[in-house]
């Protein structure tokens, strides 16, 4: 009787397992995958809004005034990744299609390798650490100009492509695990890690802004570590996989009403343990990078009076941009590659 009993018993709990794995693949396959961007919109915002703490008092004026603007339009860039077609590439580069570390074949120079390699070829690879140096001659002359609105735009926009450098899988073409099976690796690292362990155990007080002699060279060599730690970043997550059932990998969590998949908590601290702080650390080095950009654009311009700017507003132009790049956004479909 007993015997029968824990027979029945066991025959239960299979069939409560199966429902439970029926319902699993069920709500996997209804899952909404949330929309991918580099850092997250989490990250960046987090990113601008810290690195404007590491700013002289002389900036601190328009900066700590401004803060809610530079969170706000840190995520501008991957939206217009929605609008235009030509957007993407300042985002990453996938140098490994230039050989191996430390990629001495590639010149660092942009007119150097316009000369070896044409625009296109190197359009269609990725120019983020090029971009970022067209952005900060941007940000420099507004600071010239001493206009409120394109400094807080400019400053808004390259604390993004900043960030996006300092990303390990913005610096690899297999920049979403799709040549190993990892796919969803990229909003793993950079989306869903800040998302839970950011604001309960990271540290973003950093000191502060430095000048930097050449941006440039300082550029391309955060971006010459996130080249390298690329590897480690794929590696540790496939043999980490190796270890994790799909059922105890992904969870669902209900966001605004809507259910989704997502890596469970467990395999999330599991990796970010594996990765030894990287994400932290990465994120850190981008709030340290960005304050540092923002404060040698303003010396480079000779240290403008910011409490004394003009076109403190922003023009009709400008406020159609911000609204249809939200619209586009919000309705539209990412244009190139998506990450
Ligand atoms: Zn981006």
């Amino acid at each position: 009787m007993k015997r029968r009993i824990q027979t029945k018993k066991r025959i239960t709990n299979n069939t409560y397992l199966t429902t439970v794995k029926k319902l699993f693949f069920l709500l996997a396959l209804l899952a909404v995958q949330i929309k991918a961007h580099s850092w997250g919109f989490f990250g960046h915002r987090k990113i601008n809004y810290y690195s404007v703490f590491l700013l002289p008092p002389e900036m601190m004026v328009l900066y700590k005034s401004q803060i809610d603007f530079l969170t706000e339009h840190s995520t501008d860039p991957d939206k217009r990744r929605y609008a235009v077609s030509n957007e993407a590439p300042k985002h990453y580069l996938d140098i490994d299609h230039y050989g191996t570390y430390p990629y001495n074949d590639l010149p660092k120079k942009w007119t150097d390798a316009v000369a070896k390699y044409g625009q296109d070829s190197l359009n269609a690879h990725g120019i983020v650490p090029w971009w970022v140096q067209t952005m900060m001659n941007r940000l420099t002359a507004s600071f010239k100009e001493k206009n409120q609105a394109k400094i807080l735009k400019y400053s808004a926009e390259i604390g993004h492509y900043i960030a996006d450098a300092h990303v390990p899988l913005h610096a690899s073409s297999n920049h979403d695990g799709q040549l190993t099976d990892q796919k969803g690796i990229h909003a793993f690292w950079e989306s869903r890690l800040p998302e839970l362990l950011a604001d309960k155990e990271w540290d973003f007080f950093i000191g502060k802004a430095d000048y930097i002699q050449r941006p440039g060279e300082f550029i391309w060599t955060r971006f010459l570590e996130s080249a390298k730690a690329s590897d480690t970043v794929l590696h540790f997550e496939k043999t980490l996989s190796q270890k994790y059932p799909d059922d105890k990998k992904y969870g669902f969590e209900n966001r605004n009403g809507v259910v989704i998949r997502q890596y469970s908590s467990e395999y999330s601290n599991e990796y970010n343990r594996m990765l030894n702080g990287m994400v932290e650390r990465r994120m850190r080095q981008a709030i340290y990078c960005v304050a540092s950009f923002w404060y040698t654009a303003w010396v480079n311009a000779g240290q403008p009076d910011l409490s004394k700017l003009s076109n403190k507003e922003f023009s009709a132009e400008d406020l159609k941009e911000f609204e249809e790049l939200n619209n586009q956004w919000k309705g539209g479909k990412i244009q190139g590659r998506e990450e």
